[in-house]
C-alpha cells in the first residue's frame, strides 16, 4: 500500500517549519523529508536534522545522477528532495511530508497527481514582516530579498488542495491536523487500511 505525499509550501516565515514541528509532534507516523541543500545553516541547524547542507558541487553531482525528485533555486540557494528516500517510504506504505517551495510543489504534482497540497499563508504582510525579523536568523538583506519574494510565492496558492491562514498558531495547527484526519478517511485509504471488515461487511 502506498502512503498519502503531503506537500506543504509557504512564503518565507509564515510560520511553515513551526506549524510542521507542532503536527509531527501529534502525527509522530509522518514521515519528514529532509531537503538538502546549499544554504549556510542558521544558528541551531544540525546537518541531517533540518537540511543536509551540501556543497553546490555535490548539489550539481546529485542534479546530474537523477537523484532528486524534485529540485529548485530558491532565494539564491538551491534545495532538493531525495527520489529514493521518498519512494521507500511510499513504498513501505508511510506518509511523507514535504516542505518545499511552489516550484518543487509544481514538480511533484506531476509525478504524483494525488499529492496533498497544502500552502499556508500569513494573517498579513506587515506579520510576515514582523516573523522574519523576530524569528532573528536571518541578515536584513536575506529578510528583504525573502518579503520582496513572497508576493509572487503567494500567487501560486490556487495550485494548492488547502489553505491554512496561520493567525493564531493553536488554530492553524487543528487546521493542519483537520486536513490530515480528513486525507486519511478518504475511501480509498479506509478501504485499505480496513481491508479485513471491508470484505466481511461488502
Ligand atoms: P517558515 O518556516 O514558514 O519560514 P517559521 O516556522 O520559521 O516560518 O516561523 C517564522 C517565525 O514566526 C518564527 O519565529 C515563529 O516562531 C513565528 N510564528 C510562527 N507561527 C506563528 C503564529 N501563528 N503567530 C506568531 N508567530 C508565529
Ligand atoms: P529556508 O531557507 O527558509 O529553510 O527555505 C527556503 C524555501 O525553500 C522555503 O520555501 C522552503 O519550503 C523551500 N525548500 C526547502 N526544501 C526544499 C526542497 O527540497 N525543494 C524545494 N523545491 N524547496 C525547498
Amino acid at each position: 500500500m502506498s502512503g498519502h505525499l503531503y506537500v506543504v509550501a509557504a512564503p518565507s516565515g509564515a510560520g511553515k517549519t513551526t506549524l510542521v514541528r507542532l503536527l509531527l509532534e501529534r502525527q509522530a507516523d509522518i514521515q519528514l523529508s529532509i531537503s538538502n541543500t546549499t544554504r549556510s545553516p542558521r544558528p541551531g541547524e544540525q546537518n541531517g536534522r533540518e537540511y543536509h547542507f551540501t556543497t553546490v558541487d555535490d548539489f550539481r553531482g546529485m542534479i546530474s545522477r537523477g537523484e532528486f525528485l524534485e529540485w529548485a533555486e530558491v532565494h539564491g540557494n538551491f534545495y532538493g528532495t531525495s527520489k529514493k528516500w521518498i519512494a521507500d517510504r511510499l513504498a513501505e506504505g508511510r506518509d511523507v511530508l514535504l516542505e518545499i517551495d511552489w516550484q518543487g510543489a509544481q514538480q511533484v504534482r506531476k509525478l504524483f497527481p494525488e499529492a496533498i497540497g497544502i500552502f499556508i499563508l500569513p494573517p498579513s504582510m506587515a506579520e510576515l514582516e514582523r516573523r522574519l525579523t523576530g524569528r532573528g536568523t536571518d541578515a536584513a538583506e536575506v529578510i528583504a530579498r525573502r518579503l520582496a519574494a513572497a508576493q509572487a510565492e503567494m500567487r501560486h496558492v490556487g495550485e494548492f488542495d488547502y489553505v491554512i491562514i496561520n493567525n493564531q498558531l493553536e488554530e492553524a495547527l487543528a487546521d493542519l491536523l483537520a486536513v490530515v484526519r480528513a486525507s486519511r478517511l478518504r475511501q480509498a485509504a479506509q478501504a485499505a487500511r480496513h481491508a479485513e471488515l471491508f470484505t466481511r461487511l461488502i
